[in-house]
């Protein structure tokens, strides 16, 4: 009754599988027959403390009782908490406006470094160079910043100017032209492939850009939040970047956006705003995340679990090579590269067949993007049903 009512209803954007969940429990999810399934999506990287987490819904329902929403034009203390946190986590000196959605953050992103060139150079600076296979979000503007020509379909367009995209690190240096302001990249490409930049490679672009006075934008929107094993993926890369953004897994669920700057000052009232960003319930939400995952990473738990979840893979990957030709990605952010891309969509469904959620990245990537709370037993009980759903295939 109720996919009738969606496939009339709501918009058809997405395919959808009408598999109806009711109920989750960490890494495991019910759906209205009572079948389980473990959970190896975290609703793509979203669910970082897993489903019904007790510590997460208490503070969001004490919250709901006090105060849901009063609008930016008031101090709201659960915000100015998580900007805090935020920001001593990071380790860097920065400040953070919080939106929506990570497309959201990454709006905010290229407004500031707009601005920024325009304040400190005599020539207009504005074009911002990304990577091929990037994501950077759904809006007009961030999916023009995405480096994949298939999302820049034409009956969308005009799109904004001021975008252009290389294939590698290596090749940004030759593109920077005198109108160039910033580079932006994810450290680990999620939705292309799951796909780890060098870490040398990075460290080097951030110093010929900061020599330059050009800006860095790390898209954290996946990587960030502990996914990488650290708070930020730019930790684990031992870089300072000049903006961050922050999104999927920073409120546990509840839609929340973020970008952090270094340039604290070049935003003044006026220049940028949102009407929900920030409000008492996502931030709580945040702040209730941020204490969970940091004591998590804190007693070694999440090492722990990461090294488990890691251990798995080249096993795996080895006694299935009619399927994989390798495993890639770092943290909880892990990616089994498919022979081809036929294979993949088999192998997806084959998961889901036997009680095993897995997402599709790139043309022939399965990714793998479980809470970063998830139990050693689900973790074996996902990689057994993977196995069975191989054999089957075999
Ligand atoms: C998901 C994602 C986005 C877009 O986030 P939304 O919340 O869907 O707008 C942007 N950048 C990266 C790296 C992402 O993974």
């Amino acid at each position: 009754m109720y996919e009738e009512m969606d496939k009339e209803f709501v918009l058809n954007t997405y395919a959808r599988n009408y598999i109806n969940f009711k109920q989750g429990i960490n890494a495991t999810l019910y759906d209205d027959k009572g079948r389980d399934y473990i959970d190896f999506t975290s609703g793509i990287g979203v669910s970082s403390v897993g489903h019904g987490n007790a510590r997460l819904a208490n503070a969001i329902c004490e919250q709901a009782k006090n105060l849901i929403h009063t609008s930016n034009l008031y101090l709201i203390e659960p915000q100015a908490k998580l900007a805090k946190r935020l920001v001593e986590l990071s380790g860097f000196d920065m400040a953070v406006f919080f939106g929506n959605s990570g497309a959201e953050a990454n709006e905010g992103a290229i407004k500031i470094a707009r601005k920024y060139g325009e304040k400190n150079f005599d020539n207009k600076k504005y074009k911002i160079i990304t990577l091929e296979n990037s994501f950077h979000g759904r809006t007009i503007t961030t999916v023009k910043a995405t480096g994949q020509e298939s999302f820049h379909k034409s009956e969308f367009s005009p799109y904004p100017d001021g975008f252009s995209y290389d294939k590698n690190i290596k090749k940004i240096y030759d593109s920077i032209d005198d109108e160039t302001i910033a580079v932006m990249i994810e450290l680990v490409q999620g939705e292309g492939g799951v796909q780890p930049f060098d870490k040398n490679e990075i460290k080097e672009l951030a110093k010929y850009l900061k020599d330059r006075g050009l800006l860095l934008i790390v898209d954290e929107v996946q990587t960030g939040v502990y996914r990488s094993g650290e708070f930020l993926a730019t930790n684990l890369y031992d870089i300072e970047p000049d903006i961050i953004t922050l999104a999927k897994g920073l409120a546990g669920g509840v839609p929340i956006g973020a970008v952090m700057t270094k340039h604290k000052d070049i935003f003044v009232p006026g220049d940028h705003g949102s009407t929900f960003g920030g409000n008492f319930l996502s931030t709580r939400a945040g702040v209730e995340v941020i204490n969970i995952l940091e004591s998590y990473k804190n007693s070694g738990l999440l090492d722990e679990t990461f090294l488990y979840f890691e251990e798995k893979l080249p096993m795996i990957c080895e006694s299935y090579p009619n399927f994989f030709t390798g495993h890639v990605g770092l943290g909880l952010m892990r990616g089994f590269r498919c022979k081809d891309a036929e294979t993949l969509t088999k192998l997806v469904n084959a998961c889901f067949d036997e009680g095993l959620l897995v997402l599709k990245a790139g043309k022939n990537t399965l990714r793998m993007l479980p809470p970063i709370t998830i139990s050693k037993d689900e973790i074996n009980e996902g990689f057994k049903r993977m196995t069975s759903a191989l054999d089957k295939l075999s």
